[in-house]
C-alpha cells in the first residue's frame, strides 16, 4: 500500500532578504562576516578587526541593540555604524503565555512567512524550544507542523534570532554564568533541522560562542527524525547532544508514522546511532517516542524496543512523550496507564524512560502542536479578495 505524504526534502534555500533601508543586519552573521563587512564599508584592517570584537561582545554578552550604546566605539563613529548596519531582530506577531507558565512566540520574517518558538520554565532550568524551518517537509502523520504547506529554510540570523528575542524577553542581558533562565535549547519547534544543516550550525556556533551567548554544547540539544546520512556530520560539526524521533519498532508502524523511514530505516538510523561521535554514558542519545494509543504503545513495543537500545549497545535514555491531540489528527493519546506500563517495562531494562508532562498545550505550544495560523490566513485573504471581486461586479 502507498502511504500519503512524500519523504523527499525540499529545502528551499533564500538568500538573506535585503533590509528595505540597504542597512546589513549583523544578527546571525559569524564574526569574520562582521569584520569583512566592515572593511567593505571602509574601516582599515586593523580597526574592522578591533570593533568587530567590540561589536560581537555588544551584540551577544550585552544584547546591544543600538551603537550608541557601545561605550567603548568612539561616540563620533556610532552614526557611521548606524547608517550601514543594524541589529535587528525577528517581528513578534504574537506572544501567549500558557496557565503552566510557558510562552509561545509567533515569528514574521520580512518575506511574510510565519515561524514560532517556545520557551518552557521549570523549577531549576528553563528550555528553548527553537525552529529551524518554516513548516516541515517531512509529514510524520502525528505531528501539525508536518501538515503546513509552505516550507523554507530558516536563516542563520532567523535562527539565532530567536535565541536573542527569549534573552529580551526574559530580561538576561549581559549573558551571566550563572543563575539564568533560558539555560538549554532544544532544536525541536518547527522543521528537521538537519534538512537544514548549514545554517542550524552556523546559528548554534554563535549560540554556543564564549564571548556572547555562551551555551554550552552539553546544554543544546538537536533532534532529528533520522537524517541518517548528516547524523555523523551533526556530531563532528555541531557535536551537541543527540534526540531522536523513533516513535515505532518494526518497519510497518514506523513508515507509517514517521514517513523518512522508507528512506532510511531503523537498523540503519540506531547504527547511525551507535556511531555518534561523543555519545557515552554521560551524554546519552535520547530516543523520543510518541504514545499513540493502539498503535505503537504494546507490551511487545516496550520489550523490542529494549532489545534494540541493547542489540546497538546504545548509551540511551527514552522520552516518552503522550500524544499531544490537533484538530483532524488522525490518532489518539495512550491512556495513562498504558503510558505508565510501558515506561515500567523499558525501566525495568535499566534504561531511563521518563513520562513527559506535556506543557503549554492550552496555546498549541507542546511537541507536534506547532503550526502557524498561515493558512487560515491565506483562507481569510481568499475570502477577503472574493468579497471585493464581488464588490467590484457591483
Ligand atoms: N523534526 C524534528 C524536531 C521537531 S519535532 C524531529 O522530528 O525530531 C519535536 C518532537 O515532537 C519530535 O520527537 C516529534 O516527533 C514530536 N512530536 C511531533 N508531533 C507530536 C505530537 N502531536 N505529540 C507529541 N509529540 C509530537
Ligand atoms: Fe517534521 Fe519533526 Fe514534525 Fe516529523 S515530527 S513532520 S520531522 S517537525
Amino acid at each position: 500500500m502507498q502511504i500519503p505524504g512524500h519523504i523527499d526534502p525540499v529545502p528551499v534555500s533564500r538568500d538573506t532578504v535585503a533590509r528595505a533601508d540597504g542597512r546589513l543586519d549583523l544578527v546571525g552573521l559569524p564574526r569574520d562576516e562582521i569584520r569583512a563587512a566592515l572593511e567593505a564599508a571602509g574601516l582599515d584592517v586593523r580597526q574592522a578587526k578591533l570593533r568587530a570584537k567590540q561589536i560581537w561582545h555588544w551584540i551577544y554578552n550585552r544584547g546591544a541593540t543600538r551603537f550608541a550604546d557601545m561605550t567603548d566605539i568612539a561616540k563620533a563613529q556610532h552614526p557611521w555604524l548606524e547608517e550601514r548596519f543594524v541589529i535587528g531582530r525577528p517581528e513578534v506577531v504574537e506572544a501567549q503565555v500558557s496557565t503552566d507558565g510557558t510562552r509561545k512566540w509567533l515569528l514574521r520574517a520580512p518575506d511574510a512567512q510565519d515561524y514560532e518558538m517556545v520557551f518552557i520554565p521549570d523549577a531549576d532550568r528553563g528550555t528553548l524550544c527553537v525552529s529551524s524551518q518554516v513548516g516541515c517537509t517531512l509529514n510524520c502523520r502525528f505531528c501539525h507542523t508536518g501538515t503546513m504547506r509552505l516550507v523554507r529554510n530558516l536563516t542563520t540570523p532567523e535562527i539565532v534570532g530567536q535565541v536573542m528575542l527569549a534573552r529580551d524577553a526574559l530580561g538576561e542581558w549581559p549573558s551571566q554564568p550563572e543563575g539564568r533562565m533560558l539555560t538549554n535549547i532544544v532544536m525541536m519547534g518547527m522543521g528537521e533541522p538537519l534538512y537544514n544543516f548549514d545554517n542550524v550550525r552556523d546559528a548554534l556556533k554563535i549560540v554556543m560562542d564564549g564571548d556572547g551567548l555562551a551555551l554550552s554544547k552539553r546544554r543544546i540539544t538537536l533532534s532529528t527524525s533520522g537524517v541518517v546520512p548528516m547524523m555523523a556530520r551533526a556530531g563532528q560539526e555541531i557535536g551537541v547532544n543527540l534526540a531522536v524521533s523513533l516513535h515505532a519498532v518494526t518497519k510497518e508502524v514506523r513508515d507509517e508514522i514517521v514517513p523518512i523511514n522508507r528512506k532510511y530505516g531503523i537498523e540503519e538510523l540506531l547504527q547511525a546511532c551507535a556511531d555518534y561521535p561523543g555519545a557515552n554514558n554521560a551524554r546519552r542519545i535520547t530516543f523520543e517516542y510518541v504514545m499513540l494509543k493502539d498503535k505503537n504503545d504494546s507490551d511487545a513495543d516496550a520489550h523490542e524496543l529494549v532489545r534494540l537500545i541493547r542489540k546497538y549497545k546504545l548509551p540511551a535514555k527514552v522520552n516518552l512523550i503522550p500524544f499531544n491531540p490537533w484538530p483532524g489528527a488522525p490518532y489518539d493519546t495512550s491512556t495513562p496507564e498504558r503510558v505508565q506500563r510501558f515506561s515500567d517495562i523499558v525501566f525495568q531494562a535499566g534504561i531511563s524512560a521518563p513520562v513527559r508532562t506535556p506543557r503549554g498545550r492550552d496555546i498549541d505550544a507542546a511537541c507536534g502542536q506547532l503550526k502557524t495560523s498561515a493558512e487560515r490566513k491565506s483562507r481569510a485573504e481568499l475570502d477577503r479578495l472574493a468579497e471585493e471581486k464581488l464588490a467590484a461586479l457591483g
